[in-house]
């Protein structure tokens, strides 16, 4: 693990919410609490995970960390720099750092642009480098990513779907980022071109000093990539510890719940299934008191009056959860 103790970024008390917007006159009628309260340090050099079921808040945390959404409250900070006040101008300069690679690479490229020219153009926009600077600049990517130079006049229909991501991995990592977040980034893929992507990731990782967010609905994935792993419920922060603590000990009933649901490897070690009671509440209208406590099966009279506090309960081992700790 080459990870140091210096946050890269930091988040206090980070909230997104998105408007509800009805009637004829388009009101605002309320908030989708997408993202509800992250306080979170991610180091320099490690990979941290992040996992929870569909509609947790994941991207929207990732989207707010990139400023591509605004964070409705708390500060996010960058290299120290507090992100949410800068002026744009300044942002932009922060935000060359930080890239994001996305499921589906697909949608985000021009199915009338090859791959060479779509790759160019983010040095057209971000550098002042001439055309054959940009165009072996491009070729050394292309390289890196595992593709060959012939790829380059290539449209995009033309690539496999773990080629697909290649090249939104040479996209992410064009501008010489320090953070990359992975946003389902191998989720639909084939197993074996999952195992190679990750590979990829992992040496580009070493090679450039970079320090990954990696969200995943898929725990068994970010077990094996990840350093640290932070578990999500309706936008808050559930449990956080290092992969082997979180896997082997977890500790709030909500990450041992999503643990019991992974098919496991050795069929003779027997862990016993925890279902969950109930359906996920609507962010709109989230749950008094601990926002998991309708489908908790420890829940106490307390859980549904009072938001547990998010309390290191060993070193390195975060849990908000009034039955733990
Ligand atoms: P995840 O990535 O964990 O699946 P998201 O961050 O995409 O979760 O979504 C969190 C919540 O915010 C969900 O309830 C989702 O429907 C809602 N949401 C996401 N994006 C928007 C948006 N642009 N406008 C309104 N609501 C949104
Ligand atoms: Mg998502």
């Amino acid at each position: 693990m080459s990870q140091s103790q210096l946050p890269l970024l930091k988040l206090e008390g980070v909230k997104t919410y998105y408007p509800i917007k009805g009637g004829i006159l388009q009101r605002v009628q309320g908030y989708v609490k997408a993202v509800e309260n992250v306080s979170l340090e991610v180091y320099e050099g490690e990979s941290i995970g992040i996992v929870g079921e569909s509609g947790c808040g994941k991207s929207t945390l990732g989207r707010t960390i990139l400023s591509l959404e605004k964070a409705t409250a708390g500060k996010i900070f960058f290299k120290n720099q507090e992100l949410t006040s800068l002026p744009d101008r300044k942002l932009k300069e922060f935000k060359k750092e930080m890239q994001m690679i996305f499921q589906d690479p697909y949608a985000s490229l021009n199915p009338r642009q090859r791959i060479g020219a779509a790759l160019e153009e983010v040095f057209v926009i971000h550098t002042n480098m001439s055309k054959k600077e940009r165009q072996e600049r491009v070729l050394q990517l292309l390289k890196e990513v595992g593709l060959k130079e012939e790829h380059y006049d290539r449209y995009p229909h033309e690539f496999s779907g773990g080629q697909r991501q290649r090249i939104g991995i040479a996209r992410a990592i064009a501008l010489n980022p320090s953070l990359v977040i992975c946003d389902e980034a191998v989720s639909a893929l084939d197993v074996s071109v999952q195992a190679q992507i990750i590979k990829l990731l992992k040496e580009i990782q070493t090679k450039h000093r970079l320090t990954y967010m990696f969200i995943s609905h898929d725990l068994g994935v970010v077990r094996h990539f990840c350093d640290r792993v932070l578990v999500m419920y309706l936008g808050n922060t559930m449990e956080l510890a290092p992969s082997d603590i979180l896997y082997d000990n977890p500790l709030h009933p909500y990450t041992k719940a999503l643990l019991s649901a992974i098919p496991r490897p050795n069929p003779g070690v027997k862990r016993e299934r925890i279902r969950l009671q109930g359906d996920l509440p609507n962010p709109a209208n989230p749950p008094q008191g601990c926002p998991f406590h309708t489908r908790c099966p420890m829940a106490t009279a307390r859980c549904k009056q009072e938001r547990p506090e998010w309390k290191e309960v060993e070193p390195n081992h975060y849990v908000a959860c009034h039955e733990v700790g």
